[in-house]
């Protein structure tokens, strides 16, 4: 259990001003796993000055100087995986293998990438007979979601210290407790006071706090849609930059020419972290001629899907993060039913014999119009829809159907097909025959997925102006 009710401003850990304290709920027993405290406003203003008061040394130092505690902290981040992979099965649920792998796996890609960009990047360049600097925006507040905690993190922190700013991030209040093992490493790694500084809180308290602060240059954002459109108005006043990673409603279409495990790839995926990823493949779309067949593969791949806590060995799915959301996953399930979807797998209630812990059944809904509210809500847990199409500009007008635009997949042995596909896509991602973007590509949608790019290079310019000079 880590109970740390202090928060990290200045280079040390600091009483709250005001005892707030907020238990942390482990979603696959519903007993409490850790205690943190919520901020209030001098919380958020002491961080905010101690970032505003590092800035002018931190931003001034050579490129190496600020990665050598960088290149620390990913020693540090290695040899403390145990650590971090537990503190993130205990406060979201997932299960010990997805947290040592993908979880932990993913922070620790984005720690090592920023630092190689950075290296690579050109912070001075020439454009025709005039010069650009590009310079570190200030003050970065960051705040992130739940779903992939250190994924998230390390996309915002990494880059933003790598180009000279500093920050105050605000993790998310339902699991926080990775980004407190974080903090810890930061201190460890020895970066002066105030470049980084960590603050526990809910949106409505400090997220709200960070997107209205005068002292604040921008914030970096990835949460729901809902939060995003919220912050963009707060710091519509002060006329922050807002960088937004938000929602997806992924759609993965398979033509009939796919290779034969795309379909369960498709569940499976769909499934990874027990649903809870911006951009799962949640719409299958399936030509029509395999329909039926994928549905009976769909069905099959979810009844051997295995639900467990996250503390069992083995490849199984995880809790959903919270009773509230296994509520809300619950009302959408029961939507779906009732908009006459046809429920092939799982539905409402928890599997068999699982009373504590928020589990939800592997769920398949067949026969999904795209009307439906289960086709244009994201559910954030494993269930999938799937609908049949025609042709290809059937395919593409369903999948392009949607307020979200973040990652689409295309399955075909066609690649002059998969080609005309991915462009015909609205979304900032496409991914073909179960392949995966690598580490120096940029993350981020189109529409009301967002309006940033994440990772590698395009994750350093999210915190960089662009000075340009003539005549020198
Ligand atoms: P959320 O929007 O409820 O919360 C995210 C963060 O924002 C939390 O730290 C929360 O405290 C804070 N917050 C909430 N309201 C706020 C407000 N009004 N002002 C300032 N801060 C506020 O999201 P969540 O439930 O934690 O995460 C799930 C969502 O995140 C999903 O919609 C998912 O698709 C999205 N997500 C997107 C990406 C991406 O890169 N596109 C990645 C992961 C998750």
């Amino acid at each position: 259990m880590i109970e740390k009710r202090d928060f990290y401003i200045n280079g040390a850990w600091v009483a709250p001003a005001q005892a707030n304290d907020l238990a942390v709920i482990d979603p696959s027993t519903e007993q409490t796993c850790g205690v943190i405290s919520l901020g209030d406003q001098a919380d958020t203003d002491a961080a905010v000055a101690a970032a505003r008061a590092a800035f002018p040394a931190w931003s001034a130092l050579s490129l190496e100087e600020r990665l050598a505690p960088l290149e620390r902290l990913y020693t540090i981040y290695k040899s403390r995986k145990a650590d971090m992979s537990a503190a993130m099965s205990s406060e979201m649920g997932a299960p010990k293998a997805l947290s040592e792998s993908s979880q932990w796996g993913a922070g620790a890609g984005h720690i090592k990438e920023a630092i190689r960009a950075a290296r690579a990047y050109a912070f001075e360049r020439q454009s025709g007979d005039d010069w650009l600097y590009h310079e570190p925006i200030g003050v970065a507040a960051l705040i992130t979601p739940w779903n992939w905690p250190m994924n998230q993190v390390t996309l915002k922190v990494i880059p933003a210290l790598a180009v000279g700013c500093t920050v105050v991030l605000k993790p998310s209040e339902i699991a926080p407790l990775s980004s407190v093992v974080l903090a810890e490493m930061m201190d460890e790694a020895g970066f002066p006071p105030g470049v980084f500084n960590m603050v526990n809180g809910d949106g409505a308290g400090v997220g709200t706090q960070l997107s209205v602060h005068p002292d604040v240059d921008m914030v970096s954002f990835t949460g729901s849609t809902r939060a995003g459109a919220l912050i963009t108005k707060a710091a519509a006043d002060t006329v922050k930059r807002v960088s937004l990673e938000l929602g997806g409603k992924g759609a993965n279409v398979i033509f009939a020419d796919a290779d034969e495990k795309a379909v369960k790839r498709g569940v499976l995926h769909c499934f990874q972290n027990t649903g809870q990823s911006c951009n799962a493949p949640t719409r299958m779309l399936v030509e029509a001629s395999i329909y039926d067949e994928a549905v009976e593969t769909a069905v099959a791949t979810a009844e051997q899907t295995t639900v467990g806590p996250a503390s069992a060995e083995g490849r199984h799915i995880g809790p959903v993060v919270s009773e509230v959301h296994w509520n809300k996953i619950q009302g959408l399930i029961q939507d779906g039913i009732n908009e006459g979807a046809r429920l092939v797998a799982g539905g409402t209630g928890k599997p068999d014999g699982m009373n504590a812990g928020y589990f939800v059944k592997p769920t398949i809904f067949a026969d999904v119009n795209n009307d439906m509210k289960i086709a244009r809500e994201e559910i954030f847990g494993p269930v999938l829809c799937m609908i049949p199409f025609k042709d290809e500009s059937d395919a593409l007008a369903i999948a392009n159907d949607t307020p979200y635009g973040l990652t689409n997949y295309v399955q075909t042995a066609d690649t002059d097909r998969a080609k005309r596909m991915a462009r015909g896509f609205r979304s900032g991602m496409v991914n073909a025959n179960g392949s995966f973007l690598g580490a120096q590509t940029p993350f981020g949608g189109y529409k009301q997925s967002g309006n940033g790019r994440e990772g590698s290079t395009w994750g350093l310019e999210e915190f960089l102006e662009i000075k340009a000079i003539s005549g020198i």
